[in-house]
């Protein structure tokens, strides 16, 4: 199939770990990768945000990225881009009705996404299959004040629930949201992201680590959301271990971040700061060496639409301590690939990291577990297989199309 997708501020091409980079790069990399493998012909549109880009590049996985020009040709932060989304459509219709290649879907990712490639699909009748990828209700009822998305994110992203052809929901908990926000249920299909199962395998190199020392991994942008003061908190339970926390800004810039420094002032404060370690951003082929590295994987979030790390350590055949919010609670079984505890509780996330450390044969039996259900559930060629399924159903149906001169 020819099929679009469209991730107007996460490029595939991106170095991940900036504030706004993160799991949706990956998700969108991962998927038009699987996509080229299987045979289907993927063009990726996302924002232009730097002048000497080419309009298009092609991946060395077999797809294509196109550079749409919409809004200033350089970086601009996603909770700004809304008043570019116009242009970035337009851009769409006029390349489209003008070239040799016309889409037969189109796939959004971020609401954003979803508003750019409606406002295209009513020009050209190609149907919508919208991924959220995160929720401004969710987001909204978590970060309160400190929420910086557009006032009408939670509006538009009800009317696209109802609009597009299919809504790809990540996990059963993300169903539950939509439904409440009164997106049909007959809409929705579960299709969960996917690992991939080369980069991240237990066996390969790992990194170095003091010796005798447990090392307890967390990963992830530095963004209060993710919980990482819970897990600097949990250590002072977990006497012996080490915690190293990779993400955020690449090590040169952590001395200057405020969110690293609060995060190394409230190590000190509670007296594990010889124990915390901040890594910075490592590049995405890095990340299997430390997941590789670590006896647990901690993945404390307040809110996690998905959450990528946990299953990546999985992977890897690394046990994890995840708090039971979003994927984690679709990704991570309890008590059989890890353990579940409630948000923000650091006394709750000590005991049970501090449990597993003390069980080996748990840990082992989680780590099997944990790798086996990566295995065959999470594949990128199975989740590329099922959602090519959803772009044939909604491809099937004609939709009607408004001309405009
Ligand atoms: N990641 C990375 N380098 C880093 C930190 C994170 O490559 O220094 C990757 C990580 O492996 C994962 C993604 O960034 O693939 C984060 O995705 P997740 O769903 O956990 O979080 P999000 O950033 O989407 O909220």
């Amino acid at each position: 199939m020819r099929i679009a997708m469209i991730s107007e501020h996460a490029s595939p091409l991106a170095i991940l770990g900036g504030e706004d980079a993160g799991g949706q790069n990956t998700h969108v990399a991962e998927l038009s990768a699987a996509l080229a493998a299987a045979g289907h012909d993927v063009r990726v549109y996302t924002r232009r945000d730097a002048v000497d880009l080419p309009v298009t590049v092609r991946s060395p996985d077999g797809y294509d990225v196109v550079h749409v020009p919409a809004g200033p040709a350089e970086p601009v932060a996603k909770d700004a881009l809304l008043p570019h989304m116009r242009e970035f459509s337009r851009w769409l219709v006029d390349q489209w009705r003008g070239g040799d290649w016309m889409p037969e879907v189109i796939h959004a990712h971020f609401w954003m996404s979803g508003l750019a490639a409606l406002a295209a699909s009513r020009q050209t009748g190609v149907p919508v299959v919208q991924t959220y990828h995160a929720l401004g209700v969710v987001k909204r009822r978590h970060q309160g004040v400190q929420d910086t998305s557009p006032a009408r994110r939670i509006g538009y992203e009800q009317e696209l629930g109802r609009a597009v052809d299919r809504v790809i929901a990540q996990c059963r908990d993300e169903v539950g949201e939509l439904v409440r926000m009164g997106v049909p249920r007959s809409r929705m299909t579960v299709v969960p992201s996917g690992v991939n199962l080369g980069t991240f395998a237990p066996l390969g190199p790992a990194a170095e680590r003091e010796d005798g020392r447990p090392r307890i991994l967390t990963v992830g942008r530095l963004v209060e959301r993710k919980g990482f003061q819970t897990v600097v908190r949990a250590m002072s339970y977990v006497p012996e271990a080490e915690c190293v926390v990779v993400g955020g800004p690449p090590a040169g810039l952590l001395e200057t971040d405020p969110y690293a420094r609060r995060l190394r002032a409230l190590a000190v404060s509670c007296g594990v700061a010889d124990r915390v370690r901040l890594v910075g951003a490592v590049p995405r082929e890095e990340m299997g060496r430390w997941y590789r590295s670590a006896d647990v994987l901690v993945a404390a979030p307040w809110y996690e639409p998905f959450g990528l790390t946990p299953l990546e350590a999985m992977a890897c055949g690394v046990p994890v301590v995840g708090t039971a919010v979003g994927g984690i609670k679709d990704t991570v079984v309890e008590g059989v690939t890890g353990d579940l505890v409630p948000a923000r509780d650091p006394r709750a996330l000590g005991a049970a990291i501090q449990r597993l450390l003390d069980d080996r044969i748990r840990r082992f039996a989680y780590a099997t577990a944990a790798r086996e259900r990566a295995r065959r559930r999470y594949s990128w060629a199975a989740t590329a297989e099922r959602l090519v399924e959803v772009y044939g159903d909604v491809a099937a149906v004609r939709r009607p199309t408004r001309v405009v001169a």
